[in-house]
């Protein structure tokens, strides 16, 4: 079968690999679409710190059941929870493997979706709706992630809320920070492709390249600040604005990932008494909700998928991202052409 698989810093190849053959307790899936995603950026740049060549990537997908399981029959539409936690250390014996010490993932530690087929064991797997569009499917676990995000920032009913960064986690962040009823929602980036779309999602683009995040907070919220702050942005400007613009008392919730220390001003934190909350991946729990959360979404979800690629003329996908005059947002995979 064909697969993505990675080969080496800055190298993916369209390769001819062997067709998984499912283990006791797992079921064939033949994969449909699959999302490609910040992490997949990581491992393709070769600064992963747990993926290792050779890999087939993917870890954001929707499949079909090859032959029936126990749970699920044949044909029925899946998309798998990719988490695998140890279940012995302190998170895990405590409820909440998600943050396993040692979390591994479809897609970055073993074989992902980006293929043909998948073998994946079926107590992952979720079903999907029959009414629920493929594409929308692969959005499920990256909704996931911003449903967890804004659970863990406990956003309140007309909240103000400030997302930084624009890429396919800041706006699936918003997006799902509306739904959970914020008011008003500013969003900011650097990119005017990204701006854009938030303008035409409804939300209030801030422009960085020109506007003054503060200047354009102080103005929507009547000089308060915003009662939460999503930092998706993952750079050291944003991890520098984060507590300027949040109001005493308010939430910064951090999803994105910074792979470097960088300077936070603290004061900020002690003075206006913020709450500063992680925030990492997903429960089961929660995942299985991004599923009915999609659902209510489709309409926007469908507008932050900016590119859908044949699997087989897939090879070129990161040089695509990396490609400014490209200003992709979010691009789907199709495992079946
Ligand atoms: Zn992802
Ligand atoms: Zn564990």
């Amino acid at each position: 079968m064909k697969a993505l698989v990675y080969t080496g810093p800055k190298s993916v190849e369209i390769r001819d690999t062997a067709l998984p053959r499912p283990k006791p307790g797992e079921v064939l899936l033949k994969m449909q679409l699959c999302g490609v995603c910040g992490t997949d950026i990581g491992i393709h740049s070769g600064t992963h710190p747990r993926a290792a060549a050779p890999l087939i990537l993917g870890h954001e997908f929707v499949g079909e059941v090859v032959e029936a399981g126990a749970r699920f029959a044949r044909g029925q539409r899946v998309v798998a929870y990719p988490l695998l936690s140890c279940g012995a250390c302190h998170p895990c014996r405590t409820g909440s493997p998600h943050v396993c010490t040692g979390l591994r993932s479809i897609g970055i530690d073993q074989a992902g979706g980006l293929a043909e087929y998948l073998s994946v064991p079926e107590d992952m797997l979720f079903a999907v709706p029959e009414d629920m569009d493929n594409r929308i499917a692969a959005l499920v676990e990256p909704l996931a992630v911003a449903l967890r995000a804004v659970e863990q920032s406990r956003l309140g009913l007309a909240d103000r809320v400030a997302v930084l960064g624009a890429g396919p986690i800041g706006l699936l962040t918003a997006l799902a920070a509306r739904q959970a009823g914020a008011a008003e929602v500013l969003v900011s980036d650097i990119d005017p492709v990204r701006l854009a779309l938030a303008g035409a999602l409804g939300f209030r683009p801030v422009d960085l390249r020109q506007d003054d995040l503060s200047e354009q907070v102080q103005t929507a919220t009547d000089g308060d600040g915003v009662d939460v702050v999503f930092e998706c942005a993952g750079v050291g400007p944003a991890a520098r604005d984060m507590t300027r613009i949040a109001r005493p008392g308010g939430t910064i919730c951090l999803t994105s990932l910074h792979k470097a220390p960088c300077p936070v001003a603290l004061l900020d934190i002690a003075f206006k008494e913020l709450r500063l909350i992680g925030s990492r991946v997903y429960t089961r729990e929660q995942f299985r909700r991004s599923i009915t959360l999609a659902q209510a979404m489709a309409e926007d979800l469908e507008r932050v998928i900016t590119r859908t690629l044949p699997l087989s003329g897939s090879a070129h996908v990161f040089d695509l991202i990396a490609a400014p005059e490209e200003a992709d947002v979010k691009i789907l995979i199709d495992c079946t052409a």
